[in-house]
């Protein structure tokens, strides 16, 4: 039964990262597992294999209990942002805006995905540590807020707002000196990062800031890293931006939003333990009014800005197990019909998750088995020593927690098409993304025409 407890684990938990699975899951007395009313056989059998299926109740309630929190532990104003890197599509833009959130994105294709899939232009945040200069056009021409994060960027806006002459409002990255592995963190003056602003160097910008003409900043951002599991490290960045925020009013500016990014942990494998949703913003709220009393200061708007906890738990991916390889006394290999190129996690983070058979999970496990990608790496290996039931050929292995940095990391290593991705909710699945073809994988190709014709 070690399946179920795994599965069913903080089953009653309102905080959804931290959940190994989406919140509808249903094992019947078969073990079955249903997910959003879906069959999650019946799935792979209707769309294929290897299959992204995201769980749209998950989804809104990951939402929700960013905004829900916000409106209870913090009484000034405030905006959850999404971070699309973590999966951004049209349906998830659409998504996002629907439950009023805003989103952050990182490149103009990121842009492009969440304006197209209707997120307000006032509710998009654009960050970058290279931007370029077409990426910088298109999110002013369209009203994005403007993350400026070194001086390259300041210099580059600057060129485009003279030419254009209208404002644009701009966030302020730094580096607060807070750097988060998953179970430590450490406070220094410095840190190793290619992100934002050093500390001593935020009066010169400031200044620099205030004098370029229509260059509005009215925000202040931080990112402190991702799968944190503690809180501390948090409250203490509250601290250092608003000492930054009394430093910028020093010098002109008025701050009114606070980004104080993303980073929250989720439940991977049963012995991942990250704070809940509420907790978290509870905790950081608390940190910013404290503050903010204590100095007599307004209370800022808070800005989030969750991706992993947000669609982690939302997330599974159905692959159909094949060939099977035993090295004696070593371990057993079986095999599936994606890897590294679905989720690249694994080989690049040793990242952990848990998966079972999605038809037999009462079944006794009866075997510790290790699940290998299809791709020509030894590293490719999505799981290893999986305790599972006797493993039949062709039965459909479902991997948990694929919901983040699993689509928007793939790649066609291999020459292997995407994934398609489904959503379901109530009993019914639709597609949000077509399965890419090998037909789809040539349509960027060009032959020069010197080539051809001289075979
Ligand atoms: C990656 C990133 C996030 C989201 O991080 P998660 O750990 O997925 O919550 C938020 N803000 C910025 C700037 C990021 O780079």
């Amino acid at each position: 039964m070690s399946n179920l407890k795994y599965l069913q684990r903080d089953r009653d938990c309102k905080s959804p990262n931290r959940n190994i699975s989406p919140i509808t899951t249903k094992i019947n007395e078969k073990g079955v597992i249903e997910v959003g009313g879906c069959s999650l056989s019946d799935l792979a059998q209707r769309y294929g294999t290897p299959l992204y299926v995201m769980d749209e109740k998950t989804l809104r309630e990951s939402c929700r209990a960013y905004i829900n929190a916000l409106n209870l532990h913090y009484p000034g104003p405030s905006l959850a942002l999404y971070a699309s890197k973590a999966n951004s599509s049209l349906f998830m833009s659409s998504l996002i805006a629907s439950e009023g959130m805003g989103l952050d994105a990182v490149s103009e294709g990121e842009l492009l995905t969440a304006l197209k899939g209707g997120v307000s232009s006032e509710k998009i945040v654009f960050h970058g540590n290279n931007k370029s200069d077409q990426e910088l056009f298109f999110a002013y021409k369209n009203g994005v807020t403007i993350v400026i994060d070194n001086h390259y960027d300041i210099n580059r806006l600057e060129k485009i707002v003279e030419r254009e002459k209208h404002q644009v409002n701009l966030m302020l990255r730094f580096t607060p000196g807070i750097e988060c592995h998953t179970h430590e963190y450490i406070r220094t003056g410095h840190l190793d990062s290619k992100f934002g602003f050093d500390l001593d160097q935020l009066e010169n910008v400031l200044t620099k800031l205030k004098n370029a003409r229509w260059f509005n900043l009215i925000g202040l951002h931080a990112h402190i890293g991702s799968q944190i599991f503690e809180l501390k490290p948090h409250r203490d960045l509250v601290q250092v931006m608003v000492d930054v925020l009394q430093l910028a009013n020093k010098f002109g500016h008025s701050i009114k939003d606070l980004n104080i990014g993303g980073g929250l942990g989720v439940r991977y494998i049963a012995s991942d333990d990250p704070p809940s949703i509420n907790d978290w913003i509870k905790t950081i709220s608390d940190k910013l009014v404290e503050e903010c009393k204590q100095r007599k200061i307004d209370l800022p708007r808070l800005m989030c800005e969750p991706g992993r906890s947000l669609v982690s738990s939302a997330g599974i991916t159905l692959y159909k197990t094949g060939s099977r390889k035993n090295i004696p006394n070593i371990r057993t290999y079986i095999s599936i019909d994606g890897g590294m190129s679905d989720n690249p996690r694994p080989i690049t983070y040793q990242s952990d998750y848990y998966a079972c058979l999605v038809d037999r999970a009462l079944d006794e496990n009866q075997e510790i088995v290790t699940i290998a990608g299809k791709h020509c790496e030894s590293g490719d290996v999505l799981l290893k020593d999986l305790s599972l039931p006797k493993l039949e050929s062709e039965e459909v292995l479902g991997v948990f927690g694929t919901g983040a940095y699993n689509f928007s990391m793939s790649s066609n290593y291999n020459r292997i098409p995407r994934p398609a991705a489904v959503i379901v909710a109530n009993g019914y699945s639709e597609l949000i993304q077509r399965r890419e073809t090998t037909e789809d994988l040539l349509r960027l190709d060009v032959i020069p025409d010197r080539f051809i014709g001289i075979n």
